[in-house]
């Protein structure tokens, strides 16, 4: 596969293009990130953009809150900043593990905020999560629409225009480009381009009923993304923390460890320590990242190497080294998804086979396993 010459990330990547000596546009928005943009101005516009809130609604913003290392960090910065009235919303997957748990209990104690968690009926999650992995390779359809969704739906309820996010996207895709010095903004438009792969909650609710049987719409409500009128209505605004001041996962992370004891955990098929802040939310993030490495031929350690690459905290020859030991493991977690979606391994591969982006070519008859996670004997189990 061709790759760029700085990062190493490969052609499978999604937004990837290359300059003419191979560089991907990644690596050169990163550059443009550094150098061009003008960050003390954009924090001006994020102090005018609170300043317009605070105090005027039932609270000055919504924090959409996954208790990962970019929603805990942002949730900090706005309590210690601006020293903000949020409300926090949670949107449980159904896969959350203890130390998320734990985190997310000490951050909103220490912080003192109110929050409300919604958890969207398990029956519908585990149809869905079939439905999206036959269609789409991904089964995270239902975690990523609810996220984007329900947060706005709360704002509507509330009556809060200003609902904030953490990292913009073009911190790892080139959907938006930092390029095109626009703040992003977390609408609808974005939901449709990339969150909901192409499949409405209306259209999901067709295509996992079965013939003789009428879901109630209600069930994908979690899923829909509220009444653009209603919105408008609202004046609402919705954009990314990341977007006015400089994004450096690593260095917030540190600082929420430092601040707010926030803790890390390992994760399957991620080197133990170096990245234990990355993406320990989901107990399920193993089997979408080795999906990932089945379709395009990497995972997250790659995605996490190359962040370092260009922040000049590691050498190319270190990153491989990473990536040959840990990447393309079978995570212990697959059997119990598997389970949860009543279907074997083989079938599985038959389904992700479909999705494969060339030129990868997965090879389905390594039996490498990573080893299992400390909790893992907490996942939930269909079978006892
Ligand atoms: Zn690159």
């Amino acid at each position: 596969m061709k790759r760029c010459t700085k990062c190493g990330l490969p052609e499978t990547y999604e937004t990837i293009e290359f300059t003419e000596s191979g560089v991907c546009n990644m690596c050169v928005q990163h550059i443009y990130k550094a150098e061009v943009i003008d960050w003390d101005k954009r924090k001006l516009t994020f102090d005018k953009i609170i300043q317009d809130n605070r105090g005027k609604y039932e609270y000055d913003c919504i924090v959409p809150f996954s208790g990962g290392k970019d929603s805990t960090f942002t949730l900090y910065y706005l309590m210690k900043e601006y020293g903000l009235k949020p409300l926090v919303v949670q949107f449980n997957h159904g896969f959350m593990r203890p130390t998320l748990l734990k985190n997310n209990e000490r951050t909103f104690k220490k912080l003192g905020v109110d929050v409300i968690t919604f958890t969207p009926n398990w029956n519908i999650v585990k149809r869905v999560m079939l439905e999206a992995l036959i269609r789409k390779g991904d089964f995270c359809w239902h975690c990523h629409t609810g996220i984007f969704s329900y947060p706005m739906h709360i704002a509507l309820k509330y009556n809060t225009p200003l609902v904030l996010w953490g990292e913009p996207s073009t911190e790892y895709t080139a959907y938006y480009d930092y390029r095109d010095n626009e703040i992003e903004v977390v609408d609808e438009s974005r939901f449709n381009r990339y969150i909901n792969l192409g499949i409405t909650a209306e259209d999901m609710r067709g295509m996992v009923k079965n013939e003789s049987e009428e879901l109630d719409p209600r069930d994908f409500a979690p899923y829909t993304y509220p009444n653009l009128r209603d919105l408008k209505k609202l004046r609402y605004q919705s954009v990314c923390l990341g977007s006015f001041i400089p994004w450096d996962t690593k260095a917030q992370s540190k600082l929420i460890m430092d601040e707010l004891g926030w803790e890390g955990d390992e994760v399957e098929g991620m080197p133990p320590k170096i990245y234990d802040y990355e993406k320990i939310e989901c107990h399920m993030q193993g089997v979408r990242d080795y999906i990932k490495y089945l379709k395009r031929g990497y995972s997250r350690v790659t995605q996490m190497t190359v962040l370092d690459i260009r922040n000049e905290r590691m050498v190319k020859d270190e990153a491989d080294k990473l990536i040959t030991k840990y990447e393309g493991k079978k995570p212990p977690s697959l059997k119990v998804f598997l389970e949860y979606l009543g279907m074997d391994e083989q079938e599985f591969n038959n389904i992700v086979k479909k999705t494969v982006v060339p030129p990868f070519e997965p090879d389905f008859s390594k039996d490498d396993w990573s080893p299992k996670t400390w909790d893992f004997d907490n996942l939930y189990r269909e079978k006892n």
